[in-house]
């Protein structure tokens, strides 16, 4: 007899991060937060302060894949959050997982930089994300600058979300922090259009782990069944408020609280 779990189970596949802001434990905490119970597989091992990662230790693929694998083969997951990955091999690994379990839900976080700036993935990984990953993906969380990479060639953000929509993400995701507009502008596509803009005043400061905080919380409400819509605004209102009770703990961006 198969029992049911009395907590969803979300699996994040991310990196470390020393700090405590981003990667894995920013997923750990929003998952729960949200009510979820966190399976976490390391995609590899960052260096980094609250101002720039300085490092990066890429996992090996089959190494993750045994981590996930071996979970989702004893645990109900109900949904996946895809974070930093950190090597094409990853991306190639997570591509064959993804492929034995069609029906999960997967949130996906294209990390492409981190937030001072260093470089995260290089070309042939954002090619790899948006062939291998992009087609099974639920909901895409890029931002802005992650959405123009991933669709080069697109004029606009609508004309992204519209690309990445036809390379087979079900939902497209945009979050706008990075526009300099005076509110923040999160955009959701699906069905071949603009569904629905959730916009949220403009917080001082620069942060550390908000789109890892956001998509986990995502993934957290999927696994419960959540439609995407509603999962989306109580994620975005989540975040809002770990963003705005965030604290400048070291000496470069402040560090989401979201407990
Ligand atoms: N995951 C890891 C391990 C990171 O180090 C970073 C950024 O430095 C991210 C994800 C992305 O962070 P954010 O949520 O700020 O985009």
């Amino acid at each position: 007899m198969i029992m049911q779990p009395s907590v969803p189970i979300v699996m994040t596949l991310a990196g470390s991060d020393p700090t405590g802001g981003a990667g894995i434990q920013a997923d750990i905490e929003s998952i729960l937060s949200m009510g979820g119970h966190a399976a976490p597989v390391i995609t590899a091992v960052t260096v980094q302060d609250t101002r720039d990662v300085v490092a990066l230790a890429p996992m090996d693929g089959e190494l993750i894949i045994q981590q996930a694998r071996t979970v989702l083969e004893d645990m109900p997951v109900a949904a996946l959050k895809v974070g930093l990955l950190g090597s094409m091999e990853a991306v190639e690994a997570l591509h064959a997982l993804l492929n034995d379990y069609p029906e999960l839900p997967l949130v996906l976080d294209p990390v492409l930089a981190a937030g001072g700036g260093a470089a995260l993935a290089d070309e042939e990984m954002v090619d790899g994300i948006l062939q291998l990953l992009v087609p099974r993906t639920t909901v895409l969380t890029p931002n802005t600058l992650e959405a123009r990479a991933l669709a080069r060639g697109s004029d606009t953000l609508d004309a992204c979300a519209m690309a990445l929509l036809d390379q087979g993400a079900e939902y497209v995701f945009i979050t706008g922090t990075h526009e300099r507009t005076s509110e923040v502008h999160n955009t959701l596509y699906g069905n071949h259009r603009r569904l629905e803009v959730f916009p949220v005043p403009r917080l001082e400061g620069e942060f550390h782990g908000s789109g890892c905080t956001l998509s986990a919380a995502i993934a957290a409400l999927l696994a419960q069944g959540t439609a995407v819509p509603v999962a989306v605004h109580e994620a975005v209102s989540y975040t809002w408020h770990s963003l705005q009770a965030g604290r400048r703990l070291g000496m470069g961006q402040k560090l989401p609280n979201r407990l």
